[in-house]
């Protein structure tokens, strides 16, 4: 048993020496919003929040097991290059949620972290259509939810809320994507919904965009415009998605964004087509939602990511430090 554990050590130390192409040196983390995660809310929403405090603990960890947070170009740099660097680290942030600013830019800054922030500018212009929000608000208040045809989901416990809001939830993403604001207006007739509820203060503004794209630390990358999941888009529409949301923070932020996220990057969402369209529109890198480290190897323009949570990210770290 030892022996093999040694062997197993000197082959990962030869892999390393030589920068095998599956040698992994590092991850990146993908996170939503920064904000206390809601005790009483529903979890599949508030798993998208990790607070200034755990964040501030991970990096803490991460740091005494010798793990270096550096910036995306600095992790891209290291695959083209591949650098004899070990556990290292970037931080992402989907969507471009206000608490980024708010929350998240203070603590990466007393922390001396890079970050980056994908930003989707529909969001950015208070055209969002935040319908898990409005979900979790009228499972929370309500005891029964009945659709418009009639079909009820038990709302009485808080356990049964939590399943009453993915399965509504699945039944909204069945729905056509187009004109979704008439489509949900019709299934739920029976409450009286706002349902431009949040725009006016969950997105990034176009001042705080402009405030973080002078910081250091910051960047500011591509979420397509609408976030629509590439799936119901014909090739055209997906690179208008992505060419508006160039565009518009060009024209707002002044900003040229390298770095594409994938609105959803799960193999029912994106295809090796989707990938294979981007891989044309000339990004220094493009990440996905697929699991996995970082390896020498990596295609830059299909990075895998460590999604993280309040509750998950001691198991993260910790899978970067024994495999980095
Ligand atoms: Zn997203």
């Amino acid at each position: 048993m030892f022996i093999r554990t040694y062997l197993r050590k000197v082959r990962d130390w030869v892999r390393r020496l030589l920068s095998h192409p599956q040698t992994p040196f590092g991850g990146i983390l993908m996170l939503h919003r920064v904000d206390a995660p809601n005790s009483t809310g529903i979890w599949y929403n508030q798993h998208l929040k990790m607070s200034p405090q755990t964040i501030d603990e991970m990096v803490d960890y991460a740091r005494k097991h010798k793990c270096c947070f550096v910036s995306l170009d600095e992790m891209a740099d290291a695959i083209r290059k591949k650098k004899k660097v070990r556990r290292w680290i970037a931080i992402t942030l989907d969507d471009g949620y206000r608490d980024n600013y708010k929350k998240g830019a203070p603590v990466f800054r007393q922390l001396n972290i890079p970050y980056t922030i994908y930003v989707c500018t529909k969001m950015v212009k208070g055209e969002m259509l935040y319908w898990w929000e409005i979900l979790e608000q009228l499972v929370l208040e309500q005891n029964e939810v009945v659709l418009n045809d009639g079909r009820s989901f038990d709302c009485s416990t808080k356990e049964k809320k939590e399943q009453a809001f993915l399965d509504i939830r699945e039944v909204i993403l069945k729905l056509p994507q187009d004109n979704l604001k008439e489509n949900l207006k019709t299934l739920f007739a029976n409450y009286d919904i706002n349902w431009d509820y949040g725009n006016n203060f969950l997105g990034l503004s176009w001042e705080q965009i402009n405030e973080l794209s002078k910081e250091r630390l910051a960047t500011i990358g591509n979420h397509t415009y609408s976030h629509s999941a590439f799936t119901g888009l014909t090739d055209d529409e997906i690179k208008e998605d992505v060419n508006k949301a160039a565009g518009e923070m060009r024209k707002n932020a002044g900003i040229e964004m390298n770095h594409f996220a994938f609105p959803y990057g799960e193999a029912t969402a994106v295809s090796q087509h989707d990938i294979e369209l981007i891989k044309g529109l000339r990004f220094a890198t493009s990440a996905t939602t697929k699991d996995g480290l970082v390896c020498y190897g990596t295609d830059l323009l299909e990075l895998p990511r460590l999604f993280i949570t309040e509750r998950s990210w001691k198991c993260v770290i910790d899978r970067i430090v024994e495999n980095c």
